[in-house]
């Protein structure tokens, strides 16, 4: 009999799951609150402008490809993919200008003439954070359901590479000595939504993927890599329900047995959770069938930072790069407000995107969109959005202006502001923390909400909420350890199209376990003291 699943939200994580899962054979529904599909990574349209929503740097396409593979197309086949070069240009509040491009000998250039005595440093960052990846990528591809998958060779291969204990700036210390230029190597962690200062150091594999295989533009922008998913789903024999939130999953005992909507109800075999993993558990379980993420506990988990954003449309073009990035003078001062005070800085960092330079498709003929993103604190009681939304925007219009986009304000033809207060309540993420549970390294790997949620039976999660992490490429991960782990449990035999090639390669060997090491290895982590239910 044909097993069925239903996946709750078609963001990039249900809907990867969604072509996973339909490949194997299950039958899959797709229940979407939105009218639209791909959550944060969908798109805004309006007056002839196409904004992507949220994400906009569209990294390590090979996680995608796979997952396209398996169903019998491929990613360049669905979407056209530009590789950006340069991949972005980093403005200094401090001084200084840094064109980062993924050419070696020009990108060795640009940091020669801000701080040429760091040089050398970037070729031995590319070599040691190349081994990092390589000995990283199982992890990443592998469910952490305890303690014990801790214990594995391969996370004991990692250690001496890992520094646990370090930050990602701490750790560029022993290449770069300019601050500006440590900043163009660790401003990523803010793809996580976390300080420099505080993410631990394996996250310097951000910075080296952006080097390695390049930053993308997917022509449309993120969101036609949401369409073109939601196509080959559809093709698959997905159907995706639009305009029908779930308002509660159903359980039999503890069981999860399908979901009731504002239409009805719907049964499965397996129940998927995309939506944001900590408000769905909040509305959608009932607090007395969580143990481990019941409210109490979810309220004092760390969350990501927010973004303010302002999508505008803007008559004419600028001579700028695809993407910019500008550093606050006080960068440090700005991530301590974000993450220490929750207050908003006078100074704030900002990131532009001018995408018109590269895809014309996204506006008018002669005119530009400007994406501009604010890292800011998630909701907290000290910033009332109300009150601050007019005043902050004034203040983001000054500094778009003083950065060098001259006589932009009064050539404005489209304007739309997003609030962490409207990610709260329009778009449902939980304290409007736009990354998810913060990626501190006693949120990861096993103490993460697990793929195969630990709470109850017959529930699994994809998304930034559930390891590997939030931002694309992992989100795509999470869909194949996910999907990987329902079809186990539903005895349906389809391995060979979900494992990724290093786990494949690793099967084979079947390396043994050693554990008196490996409880050492964890215990350096970290993470070994925190055993899970
Ligand atoms: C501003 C911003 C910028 C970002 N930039 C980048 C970037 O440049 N690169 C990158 O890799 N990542 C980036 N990210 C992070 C991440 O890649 C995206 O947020 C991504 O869309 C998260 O995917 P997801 O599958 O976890 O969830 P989501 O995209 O949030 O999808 C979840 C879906 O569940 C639906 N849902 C919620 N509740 C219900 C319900 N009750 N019933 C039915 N459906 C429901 C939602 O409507 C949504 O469609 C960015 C995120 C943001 C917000």
């Amino acid at each position: 009999m044909t097993k069925e699943a239903v996946i709750i939200g078609a963001g990039p994580g249900g809907l990867a799951s969604a072509i996973l899962l339909a490949s194997a054979g299950i039958k899959v529904k797709i229940l979407e609150r939105l009218p639209v599909i791909g959550g944060r990574t969908s798109s805004i349209e309006a007056d002839g402008y196409k904004f992507d929503l949220g994400p906009t740097f569209f990294l390590y396409p090979r996680v995608l490809d796979e997952i396209f593979r398996a169903a019998g197309t491929s990613l360049r086949d669905e979407v056209e993919m530009v590789r950006l070069d340069p991949q972005y240009r980093i403005q200094f509040g401090e001084g200084g200008t840094l064109d980062c491009t993924p050419n070696i000998e020009r990108m060795e250039q640009s940091i020669a003439a801000l701080a040429p005595s760091d040089v050398p440093g970037f070729r031995r960052f590319l070599a040691e954070n190349r081994a990092k990846l390589a000995a990283m990528e199982p992890c990443l591809e592998s469910p952490f359901l305890g303690w014990q998958d801790l214990l594995q060779m391969r996370l004991l291969k990692m250690l001496p590479m890992l520094r646990p204990h370090q930050s990602v700036d701490t750790y560029l210390k022993c290449f770069f000595k300019d601050r500006r230029v440590r900043l163009a190597f660790c401003f990523q962690s803010k793809y996580l939504g976390m300080s420099p200062f505080r993410c631990p150091s394996l996250f310097s594999i951000l910075s080296f993927l952006e080097y390695e295989h390049g930053v993308w533009h997917p022509i449309g922008g993120c969101a036609a890599v949401s369409q073109a998913m939601a196509r080959v789903a559809q093709r698959l024999g997905v159907e995706i329900c639009l305009n029908e939130p779930v308002e509660e999953i159903l359980f039999a005992g503890r069981r999860a047995v399908g979901v009731r909507t504002n239409a009805g109800t719907h049964r499965a075999d397996a129940v998927v959770v995309n939506a944001d993993f900590a408000r769905a558990m909040e509305r959608m379980v009932p607090d007395h069938l969580r143990r481990r993420w019941n409210n109490a506990k979810l309220a004092k988990k760390k969350y990501s930072c927010s973004t303010f954003m302002m999508y505008l449309g803007v008559e004419g073009t600028f001579d700028r790069p695809h993407h910019t990035i500008h550093i606050s003078k006080q960068y440090a001062q700005n991530l301590d407000d974000i993450e220490n005070h929750h207050i908003l800085s006078e100074d704030p960092s900002f990131y532009v995107q001018n995408a018109c330079v590269t895809d014309p498709t996204l506006a008018p003929k002669g005119h530009s969109t400007l994406y501009v993103l604010a890292p800011v604190s998630h909701l907290h009681p000290n910033i009332d959005w109300n009150k601050e939304r007019s005043r902050f925007r004034k203040l983001m219009f000054e500094k778009i202006a003083q950065a060098g986009y001259t006589d932009f304000e009064k050539r404005v033809r489209y304007e739309r502001i997003i609030t962490p207060a409207d990610w709260d309540t329009r778009y449902e993420v939980y304290r409007g923390a736009t990354f998810n549970l913060a990626h501190s390294l006693d949120q990861m790997l096993h103490l993460r909400p697990h793929n195969r949620f630990e709470d109850l039976d017959g529930m699994y999660l994809v998304g930034g909420g559930t390891h590997p992490g939030s931002g694309l490429p992992v989100i795509f991960e999470s869909a194949r350890i996910s999907s990987r782990l329902l079809l186990e449990d539903l005895d349906v035999n389809s391995e060979a199209p979900l494992l990724p090639g290093s786990l494949r390669e690793e099967a084979r060997t079947s390396a043994s376990n050693k554990p008196g090491i490996f409880t050492t290895a964890a215990t350096m982590l970290g993470l070994r003291s925190k055993s899970t239910t």
